[in-house]
């Protein structure tokens, strides 16, 4: 059994004063939970504050959005995997979607980040997923597959790696447009196939979510899908309340 795994992206919100006042009200009102595990990714600035809030729960954990590849150097503004470990992140996004398309990150700078999280034993979160063009040129399969087996493609022995996947269509972050559980459910089925042709029955125990305009009213029928192990959550998880609906349900 994959436990659900319900992520919260705040992207570029929540400093470290907002970061504490909503670990405050969504810690007071989530009440400790063995059947799923919540991941808060704030901005780098804010996890030591969600590090620190989340230091007595095994249940929530602390993320972070993006790390650089190398270990330390001249990159001004990277923040590298062994950095954010140190501050708290036990789990790092990488190939978000807005880091691919407003940053352009590509598949092998993707690679590169995964290795460096699990060298720096933080669990990833690799994210794939099709752009409208994409979707309606009939590429969604083969291009999740390439996202998926090239974003993986530098890490050794992944069958010991502790990693998840989020699908997450580009058309459908931050739109309002959603996929419909059985549009989810089909993809999610092609990345479990790759997954098991890749690393076997190992395969099996990976977390598949899916992301994209979740919100409290359409979270529950995603998360219902069989194929759907959990819900990366952006717009709706940047206020404590609107996150306890979601996190809670
Ligand atoms: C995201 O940031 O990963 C995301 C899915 O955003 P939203 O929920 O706002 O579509």
């Amino acid at each position: 059994m994959r436990r659900p795994v319900l992520a919260a992206n705040w992207k570029m919100n929540n400093g470290p004063t907002a970061a504490k006042t909503f670990m405050d009200a969504f810690l007071a009102g989530y009440k400790p939970r063995t059947d799923r595990t919540v991941i808060i990714f704030p901005p780098a600035v804010s996890l030591p504050t969600v590090a620190a809030a989340t230091s007595g729960r095994s249940d929530v954990i602390a993320g972070i959005q993006n790390i650089h590849w190398a270990e330390k150097g001249a990159f001004t503004g990277e923040v590298s995997a062994p950095m954010a470990a140190d501050a708290g992140a036990r789990v790092v996004l990488v190939g978000h979607s807005e880091r691919r398309h407003v940053f352009g990150e590509t598949d092998a700078q993707c690679a590169k980040k995964c290795l460096a999280a699990s060298r720096a034993k933080l669990a990833f979160m690799l994210c794939v997923g099709e752009t409208i063009q994409q979707r309606e040129a009939g590429e969604t399969e083969s291009l999740v597959t390439r996202q998926l087996r090239e974003g993986l493609s530098q890490t050794p022995n992944l069958i010991s790696v502790d990693f998840m996947l989020a699908y997450e269509p580009v058309w459908a972050i931050g739109t309002g447009l959603t996929a419909s559980a059985g549009d989810a459910s089909a993809i999610h089925t092609v990345l479990r196939s790759e997954l098991s042709q890749m690393i076997g029955t190992r395969g099996d125990e990976i977390p598949i979510l899916y992301g994209g305009s979740v919100n409290s009213t359409n979270a529950a029928s995603l998360l219902g899908s069989p194929e759907v192990d959990g819900l990366l959550v952006g717009g709706a998880s940047v206020e404590a309340s609107s996150w306890l609906s979601i996190a809670g349900i």
